[in-house]
């Protein structure tokens, strides 16, 4: 890389089976590739508890959220109790992903909606950020939102309005960008990080999804956040450098990383340590 960027990726799935053939060679090289931080999302019980487990294995690279996401079969009586006991382990910094997905049917919207404010409150009860995922429901996602607010957490892969982002942002929570924005027919993501204060956005992957033009359809790693960093850093005025250090800034407040995560500054000056 020809800069000393410092990422950190708040969104991956690195429990998902498209790392299953080079997961541990693919964690190790990425404090080489300036990868300080990653934020390991579950979808279900099980990929949280996996998420969890991997965080464990490599503290200083990662920590988990766990969660169940709405386009997942819905989980079993009890599972709010699985999720508390999982969200005791200390590598556990968020419950996500969490949401409403209301692009393919077949989940029930009612119990998408249950389920997530059973979360929420889930998260509000253990003082934990949350990490959103919101696709074209965004009218019943503000409605819930707004029981909970004020909130702690990401709206994750924020496609929204400029509108809806000065109602999340007013609800506390951070806006985080992957690499949609990249893309060609990337409009209105462009407008709201120009409107957004830069303390309140994140870098993400989205991994193994969502890979960043020029590496769009290929598996997404956390080191290619260095392109969609170039494109949030050209909308904001600022340099990529800059970009990846604020919005490691905002993750390490965001999920209190502060004790796995050395100082961004130290890290300049010291170095990129091996892990
Ligand atoms: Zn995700």
């Amino acid at each position: 890389m020809d800069e000393n960027l410092l990422i950190f990726d708040s969104h991956a799935h690195y429990t998902d089976s498209a790392f299953d053939t080079d997961r541990e060679a693919l964690l190790e090289k990425l404090p080489q590739e300036g990868v300080m931080h990653c934020i390991v999302c579950g979808t279900q019980l099980a990929d949280s508890a996996a998420a969890a487990a991997l965080a464990e294995r490599y503290p200083s690279l990662l920590s988990a959220a766990v969660g169940v996401h709405p386009e997942c079969p819905a989980p079993p009586d009890g599972y709010s109790e699985q999720l508390r006991k999982m969200a005791a382990h200390p590598c556990v910094r968020a419950i996500g992903e969490i949401g409403l997905d209301y692009h393919y049917e077949g989940y029930d919207k009612a119990v998408q909606q249950r389920i997530l404010r059973e979360q929420l409150a889930l998260a509000q009860a253990l003082s934990l950020p949350v990490i959103l995922h919101c696709r074209e429901a965004t009218g019943d996602m503000l409605t819930i939102l707004r029981e909970f607010a004020p909130l702690s957490g990401v709206m994750h892969c924020f496609s929204g309005s400029v509108e809806t982002a000065r109602e999340v942002l007013q609800m506390g929570l951070y806006l985080g960008f992957n690499g949609v924005i990249t893309f060609k027919n990337a409009r209105k993501p462009l407008e709201v990080i120009r409107f957004a204060p830069t303390d309140r956005l994140l870098l993400e992957t989205d991994c193994p999804y969502l890979a960043p033009v020029p590496f769009r359809g290929r598996r997404c790693d956390s080191t290619m956040i260095a392109e969609t960093a170039a494109v949030m850093a050209r909308e904001k005025g600022i340099s990529r450098a800059e970009i990846c250090r604020i919005t490691a800034q905002n993750a390490i407040r965001l999920f209190r990383c502060e004790k796995v995560c050395a100082d961004p500054a130290e890290i300049i000056s010291a170095g990129i340590p091996e892990s």
